[in-house]
């Protein structure tokens, strides 16, 4: 592409940072960056029209674990590395509400809820034994006792009578928290360019040049924030996890409230809107989904559909 003197100069000349990628990730980055270094000259580069990644297409959980999957990490990590990614969770939520601001991204705390099909019986005796211990480990991150029993207030079928709910999680408008970085990344003066898709990229000893679909140009420095599309960039072993959600029509007089999980993290849904976004299921063929190709799966639908209606119905 022939790029004028003026197009060149003013948008693709001098730039300190480029960031690959708009989702979350990149658009943090690009925040963070500008108060690092407020004078910095910072291009993001995103080959959708949108960000056309996870950020706006997940479900909005504001979550930091629950108790199986604590459980499931306590088995291949140390209580440490345990409490520090939990805290990780913990305080990234509460950074990205005060840089955004909680009306701008609907952010409610109604609680999460793990909830146990009747045929999980192991599972949750195990989970209900544990919950001091994991509660004590916590604590100290929350400045209280996350994990308690809730009685099954939504009278879902064929699950146990109780839930064992996380009294910290919420909830957020994907769309909305998305809508609002955009806004704060620009009104930071960063460059953001859509339907630019890097290719490669070059270093050099004082610069590294990047090639995209487009044009080249030249940064002096480049971070690659691509998630499961790292690869096709960077020689590392970056595998993608593809997932699936799916929403129903609006039901008068929902009383779903809050987000829940269950069969170890691997299902969850919540409300929105008088609505039910249901997902999970890459358990189901772990390799089929390990693709970056955007799609259904029928196999992952049928049993989301499925699920739904057990519980619901
Ligand atoms: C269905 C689903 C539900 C989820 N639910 C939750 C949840 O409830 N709570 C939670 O905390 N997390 C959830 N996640 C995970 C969460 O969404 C991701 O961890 C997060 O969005 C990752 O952000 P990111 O910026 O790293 O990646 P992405 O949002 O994937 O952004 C990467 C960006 O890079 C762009 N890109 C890729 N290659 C190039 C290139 N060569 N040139 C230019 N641009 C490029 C892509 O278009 C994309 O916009 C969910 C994920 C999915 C898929």
């Amino acid at each position: 592409m022939n790029l004028s003197y003026w197009e060149y100069k003013t948008w693709l000349s001098n730039i300190d940072f480029t960031v690959v990628g708009s989702g979350i990730v990149g658009l943090n980055c690009a925040l963070r960056l500008h108060e690092r270094f407020p004078k910095a000259k910072i291009l993001i580069l995103e080959k959708g029209f949108l960000p056309q990644g996870a950020s706006t297409k997940n479900a909005g959980f504001a979550c930091f674990g629950s108790i199986s999957e604590i459980l499931d990490d306590l088995r291949s990590h140390s209580e440490e590395q345990v409490q520090q990614l939990v805290k990780k969770r913990w305080q990234g939520i509460q950074l990205l509400r005060k840089k955004l601001g909680d009306s701008n991204i609907d952010f409610q705390r109604l609680g999460g809820h793990e909830i146990f099909l009747d045929k999980d019986g192991s599972l949750y005796n195990e989970c209900l034994e544990k919950l001091e211990s994991v509660n004590e480990l916590l604590q100290p991150i929350f400045q209280g006792k996350p994990f308690f029993e809730k009685k099954n207030i939504f009278n879902f079928n064929k699950v146990k009578d109780y839930y064992i709910s996380h009294k910290f999680e919420g909830q957020v408008h994907t769309g909305k928290m998305m809508h609002a970085l955009l806004h704060r990344v620009q009104k930071n003066k960063a460059i953001l360019l859509n339907a630019v898709e890097v290719e490669e990229f070059i270093e050099n000893e004082t610069n590294i040049t990047v090639k995209t679909n487009l044009f080249e140009f030249k940064t002096k420095k480049l971070i690659v924030a691509t998630n499961g599309f790292a690869a096709n960039l960077l020689n590392e072993s970056i595998k993608p996890a593809r997932a699936q959600v799916l929403l129903t029509k609006p039901i008068e007089n929902l009383m779903v409230a809050g987000t829940f999980h269950f069969e170890r993290g691997y299902y969850y849904f919540r409300n929105i809107d008088n609505r039910i976004l249901i997902g999970g299921g890459r358990n189901l063929d772990f390799k089929a989904e390990e693709t970056i190709e955007f799609g259904v799966s029928e196999l992952v639908q049928n049993r989301l559909e499925c699920l739904l209606r057990d519980i619901t119905t």
